[in-house]
């Protein structure tokens, strides 16, 4: 890496670019000779952007045809496809069955007990999902009822999520890991009607309850009236007669037979709750056309997915990750996905790899925090695994620091592989900036452009796109099909969250750079930029040159307000396992590492070496909780973390060292 020390640059308004990343990796010959996107199609998106996006509506099966692309005469309230109708969950398994697809494997299902696996082939998954569709009729759902869906990682979420696609009963997942008030206020906040759910799911080891969570979250919950119930571990389940129902009593009993309706474009598929990193949690509205396009044509793009590929995404089904690149993405393209109920370390650290190494998987989908925990556990133990069915390693969540992905490169992508760093969020729907595995040159840290049909910019403050070499705030210049349609009952805070700060533009809350090239590097929440003595500057490239040093494993950076500076730079490491005795000097070594790679302005003025860091439960750190530790504040709402007990580990790690 060349670590270029450089006068910070003075530059009071747009956030500053410090670090320098000169590394590349182009796409390998072969791959690119064969992609499924090529480079030309840049252009011709861009040559005209809807007709781009109604081609790509092309790849589904539209019962009733489309009309107008998009709709945009009550902006920023978008149509796409206006006058269209189908079925998402027709689109995402009965046409593959029509179309002699039947026998191709559609989820590889490896519990977490060892030797519990299951495969279903597209044929079984439509039999599986119309029997669903006619038990959740029986309990008298209709289009429009919304339905909530608690469950583990396995194959019945995919099943009832597809389930209430086919009745267009809009879905809203709530993660396993969440308390019984996380889904009480999901479920108050859009008015769900039936839950489905499970006695519990196994992890780490042992078999975790679901449905006694359920029973106390609908205490509050007065208009549920039916709670349809998996058995997965076998565990007690209190049960409540005329409300709950068993799965295997029910669904395994009904007919295979189910004729899908099929519904308006803009008919909504399902609201998503965000993952609460920066505060509340919003209910993201998408509906069913412009999302099932935009996330089957990235799926097919951005991993270039063929036919005999094995993709595996590692993201719980509850966040939106889940819902686009494990069921509605993969699925309308046909493709084959492993889907892996637990953690990565039962029974030991090695269970993925030996997943990947069974299954074969070509295309693989991770978080940088994933990433950032293999590497401290050490190299050694993927290298016990044949890896090399591989041929796409994707990253999402955060921004990986560019040390993470050459780790993940070289030790699981065996030197050969590029990386698909996708930026986007739930509101987005579906992947906005990315590489394209065949085009692009990948540089480590970037999630490099927008991909064709979308237009991005990097503006500063007035609204105005930066100069290549600028950073400033991220935002989306034209509607995209698979935009959120509204903030869930809540159109005036959809408008003021996204389209007030300018109008004509959607504010996505991150902070970005252009480099030279005109590559976008993302720095971060525009909340968490940091102010030091007239700097602003990213949490981003401080924590990756953070990571950069060897002993280090994984890196927070927060601003605590600061007599002199204004704000001044307050670091929270974990250390690698290899170096879990970091010296006497580990605190002046880390300092001192940062002055040399990005610049002395960025030296934090503290460094806190910590166990663990405070994550939300898809693994993105929640700097909020952070900040109130290094300003010596009592911690706000720790609801959406994975882990409520690492606050106190932080903490009391924090009062033994003062
Ligand atoms: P909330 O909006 O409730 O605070 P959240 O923003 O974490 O939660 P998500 O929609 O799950 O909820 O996450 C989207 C955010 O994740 C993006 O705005 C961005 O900050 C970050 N992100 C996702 N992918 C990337 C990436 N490839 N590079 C950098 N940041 C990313
Ligand atoms: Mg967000």
């Amino acid at each position: 890496m060349t670590n270029r020390s450089k006068e910070p640059p003075v530059n009071e308004q747009n956030i500053s670019n410090l670090s320098t990343e000169d590394r590349t990796f182009p796409p390998p010959e072969d791959l690119a000779a064969h992609a499924n996107v090529t480079a030309d199609v840049y252009e011709t998106a861009a040559a005209d952007r809807l007709a781009f996006w109604g081609e790509q509506a092309a790849r589904l099966d539209w019962d009733t045809p489309f009309t107008e692309v998009l709709d945009w005469s009550n902006a920023p309230f978008a149509k796409w496809f206006v006058g269209g109708k189908l079925n998402a969950a027709y689109n995402c398994v009965d046409r593959h069955v029509e179309a002699g697809n039947g026998d191709r494997v559609a989820l590889h299902f490896v519990g977490e007990p060892d030797d519990d696996t299951r495969d279903i082939t597209y044929a079984e998954l439509k039999d599986l999902v119309s029997q669903a569709a006619n038990a959740l009729t029986d309990l008298g759902l209709r289009a429009g009822d919304r339905v909530a869906i608690y469950l583990p990682m396995i194959p019945e979420a995919v099943i009832a999520m597809l389930a209430c696609a086919r009745l267009g009963a809009p879905h809203t997942v709530v993660f396993g890991g969440f308390s019984a008030d996380a889904l009480s206020s999901r479920i108050l906040d859009c008015d769900a009607k039936v839950v489905i759910t499970a006695d519990g799911g196994f992890r780490r080891g042992a078999p975790s309850a679901l449905k006694p969570a359920v029973d106390e979250a609908l205490e509050k919950c007065p208009d549920v009236t039916g709670v349809l119930v998996v058995r997965r571990t076998g565990q007690e389940v209190d049960w409540t007669e005329g409300r709950d129902v068993w799965w295997h009593d029910t669904v395994d009993k009904a007919s295979t037979e189910h004729t899908p309706e099929m519904f308006d474009a803009e008919h909504p598929l399902y609201v998503m709750y965000t993952s609460g990193t920066t505060g509340n949690p919003k209910g993201i509205l998408h509906t069913t056309g412009g999302y099932l396009v935009q996330s089957a044509w990235t799926f097919w793009a951005v991993f270039d997915h063929k036919p005999d590929d094995v993709y595996w995404c590692t993201a719980d089904v509850g966040w939106v990750t889940g819902h686009s690149y494990i069921v509605y993405g993969p699925l309308a393209n046909g493709a084959t996905q492993v889907l892996y109920e637990g953690t990565p370390d039962t029974p030991h650290k090695g269970r993925w790899w030996e997943i990947i190494e069974k299954y074969k998987v070509s295309l693989f989908y991770t978080a940088p925090t994933a990433i950032r925990t293999f590497m401290k556990w050490g190299d050694e133990i993927p290298a016990k695994s044949d890896l090399s069915s591989l041929r796409i390693l994707g990253s999402v969540g955060e921004s990986i620091n560019p040390e993470a992905y050459v780790w993940y490169r070289e030790n699981i992508g065996g030197g050969r592989t590029p990386i698909v760093d996708t930026w986007w969020q739930t509101e987005t729907g579906a992947h906005m900036i990315s590489p394209l595995p065949g085009v692009t040159a990948g540089k480590p840290g970037s999630a490099m452009t927008p991909i064709p049909g979308i237009s991005a910019e990097v503006v500063d403050d007035a609204g105005n796109p930066v100069d290549n070499g600028e950073g400033g705030y991220l935002v989306i210049t034209e509607p995209w099909p698979s935009m959120l349609r509204t903030i869930w009952g809540d159109d005036e805070r959809y408008k003021k969250t996204y389209w007030s700060r300018w109008p004509q533009y959607y504010f996505a809350g991150d902070g970005a750079r252009k480099d030279e090239d005109g590559a976008i590097w993302l720095l971060g929440r525009v909340d968490d930029v940091m102010n030091v003595s007239g700097h602003r500057l990213s949490t981003t490239e401080i924590e990756s040159a953070l990571v950069s040093h060897p002993k280090v494993a994984e890196a927070a950076v927060v601003g605590a307000t600061d007599d002199t500076t204004g704000q001044a730079v307050v670091a929270f490491v974990i250390l690698r396992d290899s170096a879990l005795d970091g010296g006497e000097d580990i605190v002046a070594e880390l300092r001192a590492h940062v002055g040399q790679h990005i610049g002395a302005i960025a030296k934090p003025r503290q460094i806190m070496v910590v166990p663990e860091l405070p994550k939300t439960r898809s693994g993105k750190i929640m700097r909020r909780l952070l900040r109130d530790v290094a300003e010596n504040r009592e911690v706000g709402s720790t609801t959406t973390l994975a882990d409520a007990g690492v606050m106190d580990l932080i903490t009391s790690g924090m009062k033994a060292a003062t």
